[in-house]
C-alpha cells in the first residue's frame, strides 16, 4: 500500500467573493468572504 501524505493533496485557497482576496482557512472556512468583508457586512 502507498500512503498518501496530507501535503500531497492540492489545497485550493478560497477567494473572497467580495474583494477577491485569498481567504485564510480558519474556523470559518465554510464562508466565501474574508474576515474583512464579513466584518464589513456585519457592521452594516
Ligand atoms: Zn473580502
Amino acid at each position: 500500500m502507498t500512503p498518501t501524505p496530507e501535503y500531497f493533496r492540492k489545497i485550493e485557497p478560497k477567494i473572497c467573493t467580495d474583494c477577491g482576496n485569498t481567504i485564510e482557512e480558519m474556523h470559518e472556512s465554510y464562508l466565501n468572504q474574508c474576515e474583512k468583508c464579513l466584518r464589513h457586512v456585519e457592521h452594516s
